[in-house]
């Protein structure tokens, strides 16, 4: 269960956006968040419903994108986007070499955007 820490950290960023620039209500939030975080849509929207009781987020609607896994070819430092059932099967595919590569995208989240009035 990730979706709840994310969330709570989510509400605390925007609310203080919120409070530095006067707004009275956050109608929507678009989120970036890698392929690889294991977050439920429904969930996160549940969590922050619950969460955002009483603030100035209280009713924002979440909008979730979600961002492409992102590996590095440890070998031929060549970079590609890959599926996360993919995830431990992959070969690069520019050198073919296999298991040896660092992940720089697909596990980060963060606040795209704030629509509020
Ligand atoms: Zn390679």
């Amino acid at each position: 269960m990730h979706e709840l820490p994310i969330t709570e950290n989510i509400l605390s960023i925007v609310c203080r956006h919120a409070a530095a620039g006067n707004v009275t209500q956050v109608v929507s939030i678009t989120l970036d968040i890698g392929e690889l975080s294991d977050i439920e849509d429904e969930w996160m929207q549940h969590y922050f419903d619950y969460l955002s009781k009483g603030t100035v987020a209280e009713g924002a609607k979440l909008k979730i994108h979600r961002i492409p896994i992102v590996l590095q070819c440890n070998t031929c430092e060549k970079t590609f986007e890959i599926e996360k059932s993919m995830i431990g099967k992959s070969t690069c595919p520019n050198c073919k070499a296999s298991g040896d590569f660092s992940l720089l995208s697909g596990r980060q989240y963060h606040i795209k955007e704030m629509e509020a009035r």
